[in-house]
C-alpha cells in the first residue's frame, strides 16, 4: 500500500467549526495544528495594505509574493503566531475588509502554489491536523484521515457572529450568511483547487453536534481505525 502521510485533513466551508474542532483535534492527538486559512488571509492584507482594495490585480499579488515574510509558527495548546514581515497580524486577518477580498486572491493559482509549498512542509515536522478547502483534495492527497466538516447556513452564520473579532456593527444573522454564502460560492467556482470534498473524506454535518462531539468523532476515528 502507498505511503500515507501523518496528516488529519479537515476541509469544509466558512464557519464549519473547523479551526476550533481542528485545534482540539490536534491537542488530543498531540499534534501540530495548521489553520491554512489565516495564510490566505495574511496574504490579503498584505495585497490590501500595498495596493488598496481597488488595486488587487493577479499582476501586483503575484509580484509581491516575493518581497513579504510570512512565518506561521506553533506555540502549542492549538495556539500559533502568524507573522507578516514580523509584524503579528493574528488579529488584524479576522477583519471584515480581508474576509471580503480573501477568495480573490486565494483564487490566483499562483498565490496556491506559494502557500501550498509551505504548507507541505509542515509535515515534515511530525503529525499535523491541517484545515482548509483543498487540504483532502490537493496538499495532501495522500493523507492519513480526510473530513469535510459542513454546517447548515444558518448554524454557520451564528457561529460566524459569535466569533471574537469579527463581529461588525449593525451585522445580522441574514448579513453574515450573505457573507458567507458568497465567500464559499466563489470558493467553490473557482478553477484552481476549488471547495470539494475528497472521495474518499468522511463527511461530518456538525448542525446539531456540539464541539466535544465533533471533536470526539474525529479524534476516535484517527486514532481507532486501520492505517
Ligand atoms: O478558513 P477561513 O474561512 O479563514 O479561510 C478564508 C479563505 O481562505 C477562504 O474563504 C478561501 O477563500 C481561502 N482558503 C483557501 N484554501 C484553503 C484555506 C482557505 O482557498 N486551504
Amino acid at each position: 500500500m502507498a505511503c500515507r502521510k501523518n496528516v488529519v485533513a479537515i476541509d469544509g466551508p466558512a464557519a464549519s467549526g473547523k479551526s476550533t474542532v481542528a485545534a482540539l483535534v490536534a491537542e488530543r492527538l498531540g499534534a501540530t495544528y495548521v489553520n491554512t486559512g489565516n495564510m490566505y488571509r495574511a496574504v490579503t492584507l498584505a495585497a490590501l495594505r500595498r495596493f488598496g482594495d481597488a488595486g488587487l490585480s493577479e499582476e501586483d499579488v503575484v509580484g509581491m509574493l516575493g518581497d513579504i515574510e510570512l512565518e506561521y509558527t506553533n506555540v502549542g495548546d492549538g495556539a500559533f503566531a502568524l507573522k507578516l514581515d514580523g509584524e503579528d497580524v493574528g488579529m488584524e486577518i479576522r477583519s471584515p475588509e480581508v474576509a471580503k477580498f480573501v477568495s480573490k486572491v486565494a483564487a490566483m493559482p499562483a498565490v496556491r502554489e506559494w502557500l501550498v509549498k509551505k504548507q507541505r512542509a509542515f509535515a515534515d515536522e511530525g503529525t499535523i491536523v491541517m484545515e482548509g478547502r483543498d487540504i483532502g483534495t490537493v496538499v495532501f492527497p495522500d493523507a492519513k484521515r480526510k473530513f469535510f466538516l459542513s454546517a447548515s447556513p444558518e448554524v454557520r452564520a451564528k457561529r460566524r457572529l459569535a466569533q471574537a473579532g469579527e463581529c461588525v456593527d449593525g451585522a445580522t444573522i441574514s448579513s453574515v450568511a450573505k457573507e458567507i454564502a458568497e465567500r464559499d460560492k466563489r470558493d467553490m467556482e473557482r478553477p484552481v483547487s476549488p471547495l470539494k470534498k475528497a472521495d474518499d473524506a468522511i463527511a461530518v454535518d456538525t448542525s446539531d453536534m456540539t464541539i466535544d462531539e465533533v471533536v470526539d468523532f474525529i479524534a476516535d476515528n484517527v486514532e481507532g481505525g486501520a492505517t
